[in-house]
């Protein structure tokens, strides 16, 4: 009896080890496909296939990585399609290694750095989702007065959904806000570290008696949120580099999981912006706000709105896109909309200063596509923020196989592009 339990036990070990394995791209080939406007048609055709979408959502094309073994039924279905990659996992190991940041520094305590920001080096690689706490618990240590961490709520799985709050002189929340979001995509992975870099520096600043960024605090209240969607980007970690939703299950369904770019409660059921298919990777979900981690974020988004919101941005990638509202209609536009371009205009510029980068601007659905109950348009349609972006961080609109993946040598870069683009920014608004 003890032995066939132990053995029962040793299966449902094995069983969930197996359903959890580290997924392998190896071998799938990337295409562009044209949808000729009969996206739902293609949708249902290559919906047998071991393939995932690699694209960030979809105007008159999408991306698809397609398994080795559904290579040859993807091309009996005849799309109008061309090869961006021979083998997506050539293009991820591009990446580099996730490597810890603290674990090798012996010495390392909170106590022992109170002092000290963490040392630059901690942008040289992508790192450990829980190594990540610890960065930004060291940045409140060094900042100590003028800072506190705070907890939005619990993901799906339980874990915080934490942020920074830096303020200046006039104290904790006398300002309005500039408030950023991190990674509620979870493979977008730059977003997270240059928030971090936002972050570092502006702390930074305000410890060297940086006039322009005292200037900055004068002004603001910043509030930092680098991981809206925790349990997606440790999915990312241990078991599938592209998973983009959070972690959700729906009953009725085997498919996991809801974007939350898709469920804030602002235009959500309008149709043409989000999916209601729980397979599908802009699945919206069963009712606005109804993931753990935007009702959680809606509620402390509804807390900032004493002082009002001057400015918000969402962190992803890829594009190189800076988008303004909205995203649900492509004829709607903010009230303050000429001045919201002239600002994104020279954003843009200050971006391209650093290295010749360019980021297109634009209203989010007419220059890219339709999106449905994101965050920007919450922020700026419900909240009245005054400001309220999408940033889409490197690589270019070519990335395709490889966009959600950015070579670790390009984390300083896209740091200090957009260092320099929010200093003109927060100068200018
Ligand atoms: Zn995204």
């Amino acid at each position: 009896m003890r032995v066939q339990s132990a053995i029962t036990a040793l299966a449902v070990l094995v069983t969930s080890v197996a359903a959890e394995e580290r997924v392998s791209y190896e071998g799938y080939k990337v295409y562009r496909i044209d949808t000729h406007d009969e996206s739902e048609q293609i949708h249902k055709l290559i919906d047998g296939l071991h393939a995932v979408e690699v694209s960030c959502g979809e105007s008159d094309h999408f991306d698809l990585a397609v398994a080795p073994e559904d290579v040859e039924a993807f091309q009996a279905l005849g799309f109008d399609a061309f090869l961006l990659s021979e083998d997506l996992s050539v293009d991820l190991a591009e990446e580099g290694p996730v490597e810890s940041f603290y674990e090798s520094d012996a010495n390392f305590t909170l106590e022992a750095r109170q002092q000290s920001l963490p040392a630059l080096s901690w942008f040289n690689l992508y790192r450990p989702y829980v190594e990540h706490a610890t960065f930004f618990s060291q940045l409140q240590a060094a900042f100590p007065s003028n800072s506190r961490i705070f907890n939005v709520g619990n993901s799906y799985q339980g874990r915080s959904i934490y942020g920074i709050h830096l303020w200046g002189p006039g104290g904790q929340g006398s300002r309005p806000a500039v408030y950023f979001h991190g990674t509620v995509h979870a493979r977008e992975w730059i977003s997270a570290p240059v928030v971090e870099y936002l972050t570092w520096h502006l702390i930074d600043g305000y410890r060297n008696n940086d006039p322009l960024v005292r200037s900055f605090f004068d002004k603001y209240d910043f509030y930092i949120v680098p991981f809206v969607n925790p349990d997606g980007f440790v999915y990312t970690q241990s078991t599938d580099r592209l998973w983009r939703k959070n972690r959700q299950p729906r009953s009725g369904s085997s498919c996991v999981g809801t974007d939350g770019n898709r469920n804030w409660n602002f235009q959500w059921s309008t149709p043409g912006g989000a999916s209601t298919s729980p397979c599908s990777e802009t699945y919206r979900g069963q009712a606005a706000g109804d993931t753990p981690e935007i009702r959680a974020l809606t509620t402390f988004t509804n807390s900032l709105s004493t002082r009002g919101i001057k400015l918000f941005i969402d962190w992803h990638s890829y594009g190189q896109y800076i988008l303004l509202p909205y995203g649900y209609n492509c004829q709607a536009r903010a009230p303050n909309h000429n001045a919201q371009m002239s600002v994104a205009a020279g954003f843009s510029n200050a971006i391209r200063a650093v290295s010749g980068t360019r980021f297109t601007y634009g209203p989010s659905c007419s220059t890219l596509y339709a999106t449905t109950g994101s965050s920007p348009d919450y922020m700026g349609g419900a909240m009245g923020a005054e400001y309220s972006w999408t940033v889409e961080l490197r690589p270019g609109p070519g990335g395709g196989s490889s966009g959600f993946v950015l070579p670790a040598s390009q984390i300083v870069v896209s740091g200090r592009e957009q260092w320099e683009g929010i200093k003109y920014v927060l100068s200018t608004i």
